[in-house]
């Protein structure tokens, strides 16, 4: 395989674009919608920019549903130009009520936006690979990279394969067994570094800027991050046009979480639901939270901490849109709050066993969250509540080995099966526990 170093030449452009441009999050100056992510005069973030009044005029949730089963019926809304984008079937992931663990937590109005089940590589993030693979092309990248965690790889791997692009990944050299396999095989080329993720992420900004490929969050950024609204639009649709209550999502960078709230905004300014306020509140792990300290501190800037958490996907010590993050919890009447290892794994477990759900370990953070904010009774019980499950157990299996218990093991007889069963029973399983042999 070859990675070719190539500055992209071509620039697509299509009547079908409804997006203008880029703009400082900071000082609003305007760019092009080109491979750039920092503003050049105060660094600030770029974000891309639509004419709402031109969606106002054609976008209708009719014309939504007569769209794809995939976040592509929300095209108008998502920065690309082509009329083709790549379409994994990514998105409509179901939103399911969830009445046991809800029960369980006191709540009445719980659903599970269950991402665990994302196509093709089983986290949220195939949403917004989907999105910047799309643009990459359209803006003229033949490679393209990220700095991962772990699912971003596993995603930038798989799409790129299917889109036939080049790829080249980035991840710190600890990641999950189940998350390097599920890179690997899409054969891209792997770089593991030695260092956390805020130095791969380092490492990689500096090759962004001497080979020219396409990061999907980093010159790609302003694109890649579009692609989570796609989250709240879901949600909206699936309630039936409506928005929830009160929202809890886990934060890394804390992209995703701000996306569902622009994306919530934008559905409002196109007439598409009605205005409400909304909740958010977002989840951190223990061992990397520093949007939760400056949460806590009443603190308005984030102070960047070293990861040591077993939610390595969302272990981002230095979160580009922490500041962001924050100030929409604080401005909708959210919370932000953080749980350490073990509530995490109770939290995996407490979520497969009422709902048949096996998420990873950035799910069991959320969940977790979830009961914390119940108990101390910041999440009012008739709420409509979404926890937004972004990732597949399956992926981060060795976060809770040692704590489900063990197969029954027998010889093929009746009479050993009901021996086994015996015990089975002496072992006074209720309903919810887990067995434990
Ligand atoms: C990346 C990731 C997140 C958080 O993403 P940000 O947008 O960086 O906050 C949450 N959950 C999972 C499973 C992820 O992989």
């Amino acid at each position: 395989m070859t990675l070719a170093t190539n500055l992209p030449t071509t620039q697509t452009r299509s009547t079908a674009a409804t997006f203008t441009g880029l703009k400082c999050k900071e000082c609003g100056a305007d760019y092009e919608a080109k491979a750039i992510h920092v503003c050049e005069y105060c660094f600030g973030p770029l974000e891309v920019v639509y004419d709402y009044s031109a969606l106002r005029r054609t976008v209708t949730r009719e014309s939504i549903q007569a769209g794809p089963n995939s976040i592509w019926r929300y095209r108008a809304f998502l920065p690309v130009a082509s009329d083709n984008p790549i379409d994994v079937g990514t998105g409509m992931t179901p939103l399911v009520k969830a009445n046991r663990l809800a029960r369980r937590l006191g709540l009445k109005n719980l659903y599970i936006k269950n991402d665990a089940v994302n196509m093709p590589t089983l986290s949220f993030k195939d949403r917004v690979v989907s999105v910047a693979l799309t643009r990459a092309r359209e803006l003229g990248f033949t490679t393209v990279s990220c700095a991962s965690t772990g699912n971003l790889a596993n995603s930038t791997a798989a799409i790129a394969a299917y889109a036939g692009l080049e790829c080249c990944v980035f991840i710190p050299s600890d990641l999950e067994a189940g998350k390097v396999l599920g890179t690997l095989i899409y054969g891209p080329t792997v770089i593991a570094v030695h260092g956390n993720y805020d130095q791969v992420n380092r490492l990689c900004s500096e090759v962004a800027n001497t080979h020219g490929w396409g990061f999907v969050n980093i010159n790609l950024r302003p694109y890649y991050s579009e692609g989570s609204k796609t989250l709240g639009y879901e949600v909206a649709e699936q309630l039936g046009w409506q928005l929830p209550d009160h929202i809890v999502a886990p934060l890394a960078s804390g992209s995703l979480f701000t996306k569902i709230h622009k994306g919530f905004q934008e559905f409002i300014k196109v007439g598409l639901v009605d205005e409400k306020p909304v909740r958010f509140s977002g989840a951190q792990a223990e061992g990397c939270s520093p949007i939760a300290q400056a949460y806590r501190d009443n603190q308005d800037f984030i102070t960047p901490v070293k990861p040591r958490t077993i939610a390595k996907s969302i272990a981002i010590g230095n979160p580009a849109d922490g500041v962001y993050a924050l100030e929409i919890a604080r401005k909708t009447n959210g919370n932000i709050e953080s749980v350490n290892d073990q509530e995490i794994i109770d939290g995996i477990k407490l979520l497969a066993e009422t709902e048949g759900i096996f998420t990873e370990t950035a799910g069991g953070t959320t969940v977790a969250v979830l009961k914390k904010l119940v108990e101390a009774g910041k999440i009012n019980p008739d709420e409509t509540t979404v926890v937004y499950i972004t990732g597949n157990g399956l992926k981060t299996q060795e976060a809770v080995q040692g704590y489900i218990g063990e197969p029954l093991t027998i010889e093929p007889k009746l009479e050993a099966f009901e021996r086994a069963l015996e015990r089975a029973q002496t072992l006074g399983r209720l309903d919810w526990q887990p067995v434990t042999v």
